[in-house]
């Protein structure tokens, strides 16, 4: 398969989940434009490090996911510069872990900002090219988190849940124009995300690093495996298939068995 002459922006691709997507995308052919936040200079290097290992384009976009003018900014810069968004992966996520009656109002509003709204802000956006082009794949990295609930993460649930509302309102809206949308649903990625999150868990559950991980998070897969993220990337990857054409609207699970429990 080949993604030559496709072009793929992939939000929060910085980092973790986000940069292998980009990396899997940018090995099958696609042009990339990397989002996030980071170190200008690591940036640069992983950018100017996808053209010359890949033989691709690639751009970086320092759009912020919760401003929804920067948001639309990013889709038509990238249209001006590689004359569509074909591939559009939703993946910027934060995360934040504190008892509901103690969650920051300021928390609430990002992880919603970011994890859910940016999804939106940037489908309206990329959408009406897609149209035209009678041709798009829209992938959204959710989580188990959109199909169950962990105390002490309402923003987090709540906002995956509605990633997963919007993603099947969009599939039925462009079901005609060649356009899938779908998301993926990890269980526990060993990344940066994952990593921060371990000292905020430790104080609300009053346990170790290791009891975290051991009885938090691998507790939850029965596999007592983390899912990598280059496992997330080849599934990103055949979603942008001819062979994965039909499945549109799709919420799929890649969590060691989590949610089949
Ligand atoms: P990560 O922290 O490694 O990467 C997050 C990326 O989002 C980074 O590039 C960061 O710069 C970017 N980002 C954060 N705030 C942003 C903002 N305001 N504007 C633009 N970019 C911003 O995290 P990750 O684990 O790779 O997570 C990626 C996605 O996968 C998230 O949506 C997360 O919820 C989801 N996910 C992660 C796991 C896991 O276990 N790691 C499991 C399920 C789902």
């Amino acid at each position: 398969m080949t993604l030559a002459a496709k072009t793929a922006l992939i939000t929060g691709s910085t980092s973790g989940i986000g940069l292998a997507i980009a990396h899997a995308l940018a090995k099958e052919g696609a042009d990339i434009v990397l989002n996030g936040f980071g170190d200008a200079a690591v940036i640069e290097a992983e950018r100017a490090g996808i053209e010359s290992r890949f033989g691709v384009k690639a751009a970086y976009d320092p759009a912020d996911m919760t401003d929804p003018l920067a948001i639309a900014a990013m889709v038509t810069a990238t249209e001006a510069r590689f004359g569509g968004v074909d591939i559009l992966v939703n993946n910027a996520g934060v995360q934040h872990v504190a008892p509901i009656d103690e969650f920051p109002i300021e928390k609430w509003d990002q992880i919603l900002a970011i994890n859910l709204s940016s999804a939106f802000h940037a489908m309206r956006a990329a959408i009406p090219g897609m149209k035209s082009r009678q041709w798009g794949r829209i992938i959204s990295t959710a989580s188990a988190h959109s199909l169950v609930a962990s105390p002490f993460k309402s923003a987090y649930v709540a906002a995956k849940h509605g990633l997963v509302g919007l993603t099947r309102t969009a599939a039925l809206e462009v079901a005609t124009s060649k356009i899938t949308v779908n998301c993926i649903s990890p269980g526990y990625v060993w990344t940066p995300l994952v990593e921060r999150q371990i000292p905020d868990t430790m104080a609300a559950r009053g346990m170790t690093k290791d009891q975290v991980i051991n009885d938090v998070l691998l507790a939850a897969q029965p596999t007592k495996q983390f899912v990598t993220s280059d496992q997330v990337a080849a599934l990103a990857v055949f979603l942008c298939s001819d062979a994965a054409s039909q499945i549109t609207g799709a919420n799929l699970s890649m969590d060691g068995g989590w949610t089949a429990a």
